[in-house]
C-alpha cells in the first residue's frame, strides 16, 4: 500500500472536519510556503483491486478479525514526506504492532513528493480534503532531518513486529555523496560535510535506519540509478555496512497506543514515542 502526501496548492485545498480521523500537518516547499496537508494511501499503481484500502472500511467485527493478516501480508510504502507516514501511523496506532514490511523513501535531494494530477488519477482526495479546482501543479519538498527521526523513532520503539524494512534512496546521492572516501563517510556524512562541532550529536538519516535492531529486522537497501556494476557494488558494501551497525544494538520496541486523539501532528503522542 502506498502512502504519500496529498500535494495540492494551498488555496486550492481546505481540511474539513469529518467523523473519521485522519491526522494532519505542514509541509515546507522549495521556498518555505508552508501548507497544510494529509496523507493518502492507496494500493500500489501494479494492484488494481482495492481490497487492501476496502479493509479500513469494515465494520469493526471483520475488521478486527482480518487485521492481522492484512497487517502481516501487506508492505506499506511510506513514499512521500515523513510527514505522511507519522501521521499515517498515528492513525493506525492501536495495530502498528502487527505491521511487518515497510518501505520507507529518502528524498536526498529536493524532490517531487506527490502531484496532484497523479493523485487525481488513482483516486478521489482524502476524505477530510476539500479541493475546488480541477488542476493543480507540482510541490516540491526535501525530507525534513527531525521528521524523518520522529518517524524511524516510531519504528524503533513503537514496532515490535517488525520485520523487513526496505529503504529507498533518490539518484542524487550518486553525486552529492563523498563515495571517494567509502561507505562509512557516505554513512556518516551522506552530505559531504561533518556537522559542526556543537552538532556533533547530530546523525544521519542512515544512522536514523541503523537504530532498527538488525536481530529483528532485516534491511534492504535500494538506490534510484545504480545501474553500473560499481554502483551495484557500492550499493551492497554501504548495505551491509548499515547492517552491521543495526547488529550492534539491542533494543526492544514495545507496543503502544494513540492517548491524545489529535488530528494535527504537531500536537500528535507520535511525536514523543521516542527514547
Ligand atoms: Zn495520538
Amino acid at each position: 500500500m502506498l502512502i504519500a502526501d496529498h500535494v495540492i496548492p494551498q488555496k486550492l485545498c481546505t481540511l474539513r472536519k469529518t467523523g473519521s480521523r485522519r491526522t494532519s500537518y505542514k509541509l515546507s516547499d522549495d521556498i518555505g510556503r508552508k501548507r497544510e496537508t494529509t496523507y493518502f494511501a492507496r494500493p500500489r499503481a501494479s494492484q488494481s483491486s482495492d481490497i487492501t484500502v476496502a479493509v479500513f472500511g469494515l465494520n469493526r467485527t471483520i475488521y478486527a478479525e482480518t487485521a492481522h493478516y492484512f497487517y502481516s501480508s501487506t508492505t506499506f510504502l511510506c513514499h512521500g514526506s515523513p510527514q505522511s507516514g507519522l501521521a499515517f501511523l498515528h492513525d493506525r496506532a492501536h495495530n502498528l504492532h502487527l505491521l511487518t514490511n515497510i518501505s520507507l523513501r529518502y528524498r536526498f535531494d529536493a524532490g517531487v513528493l506527490a502531484f496532484y494530477e497523479s493523485v487525481n488519477k488513482l483516486s478521489k482526495p482524502p476524505a477530510n480534503v476539500l479541493q475546488t479546482l480541477e488542476r493543480g501543479q507540482m510541490g516540491s519538498f526535501k525530507t525534513e532531518p527531525r521528521e524523518w527521526r520522529r518517524l524511524l523513532d516510531v519504528l524503533v520503539y513503537a514496532c515490535p513486529g517488525l520485520r523487513s524494512l526496505e529503504l529507498v534512496v533518490d539518484q542524487s546521492i550518486w553525486t552529492l555523496a563523498p563515495w571517494h572516501l567509502g561507505v562509512r563517510a557516505v554513512f556518516q556524512h551522506p552530505y559531504g560535510e561533518a556537522p559542526p562541532e556543537e552538532e556533533i550529536s547530530h546523525k544521519s538519516f542512515l544512522q536514523q535506519v541503523a537504530r532498527l535492531c538488525g536481530d529483528s529486522v532485516r534491511l534492504e537497501l535500494r538506490i534510484l540509478g545504480a545501474d553500473t556494476e560499481e554502483r551495484r557494488k557500492l550499493v551492497r558494501e554501504l548495505e551491509e555496512y548499515v547492517r552491521g551497525k543495526m547488529g550492534e544494538r539491542g533494543m526492544k520496541a514495545r507496543t503502544r497506543t494513540c492517548v491524545c486523539g489529535e488530528v494535527k501532528l504537531k500536537r500528535a503522542c507520535v511525536r514523543h514515542w521516542g527514547p
